[in-house]
């Protein structure tokens, strides 16, 4: 019965390892999804960088096309002030342009912060374009690796199941079946040792007929509250000391 306890035993050890390897495994499509969706941020702040570059140099060269009629419309009130016999109208064409000097002026004014705005934008955008190509660079790369991690990964999780198989091959499949049953509901604890006068896993006291049992190891007892497989301490210890020294 130690035999089939160790068997058991050492299922679970390659079991622990194989929920290991699979959570590595399943962790590598989700670094490769945080990655992508952070460069597809930077492509997000990179258009919007250009877009508001292509807006800002519209609105300066719309202001500046503005100042230009203005300034035909000035040139024509000017001379009609200096040519009108009618010193009433003169004075509403020189007040009038007056008035368009004004617009101009501010106008002038915003059109020049458009393009100053517009001139950062461009710094900001090759900045963004480059932090977008390495992020790239950095995805394109990861991607490489984890594929091939994947692979690796792969292989070994399918090793490691065949050798869980031979062990298991071994204890038959009625206790097989338990185990299995088992390992699902407690992965890595199906198999627990008595502490002291009690289950392992769930900690609930043992009556005396059952520690006498589990400690003579002539047949598989189970927990009466968790139903885990229960073996000596001693014997965990011995297989965990041997598999330590066999790694
Ligand atoms: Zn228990």
């Amino acid at each position: 019965m130690q035999e089939v306890l160790t068997h058991l035993l050492h299922a679970q050890a390659i079991d622990q390892r194989l929920s290991v390897l699979q959570r590595r495994l399943e962790s590598l499509p989700v670094e490769t999804a945080e990655r992508q969706a952070s460069l597809s941020a930077l492509e997000v702040e990179l258009e919007q960088a250009i877009h508001e570059r292509k807006t800002c140099l519209a609105r300066a060269n719309e202001l500046e096309n503005q100042v230009l009629t203005r300034e035909v419309r000035i040139d024509r009130l000017e001379k009609q002030a200096v040519e009108s016999r009618d010193p009433a109208a003169a004075q509403v064409a020189r007040h009038e342009s007056g008035e368009l000097r004004k617009a101009n002026s501010t106008d002038q004014e915003e059109a020049l912060e458009a393009l100053e705005r517009a001139e950062a934008l461009e710094k900001d955008r090759q900045k963004e374009e480059e932090a977008v190509n390495a992020a790239r660079e950095n995805l394109e790369g990861f991607q490489a690796q984890a594929d091939q991690d994947a692979k690796d990964l792969q292989a070994e999780v399918d090793s490691l199941r065949l050798q869980i198989d031979k062990e298991l091959d071994a204890v038959g499949s009625q206790r097989r079946g338990v185990f299995e049953t088992l390992a699902k509901r407690y992965p890595g604890k199906a198999v627990v040792s008595l502490k002291g006068d009690s289950c392992g896993g769930c900690g609930t006291r043992l009556v005396m007929n059952d520690q006498v049992r589990v400690k003579a190891m002539k047949s598989i007892i189970r927990c009466p509250s968790c139903t885990r497989v229960l073996i000596p301490a001693e014997v965990l210890s011995a297989v965990a000391d041997a598999a330590e020294e066999a790694s």
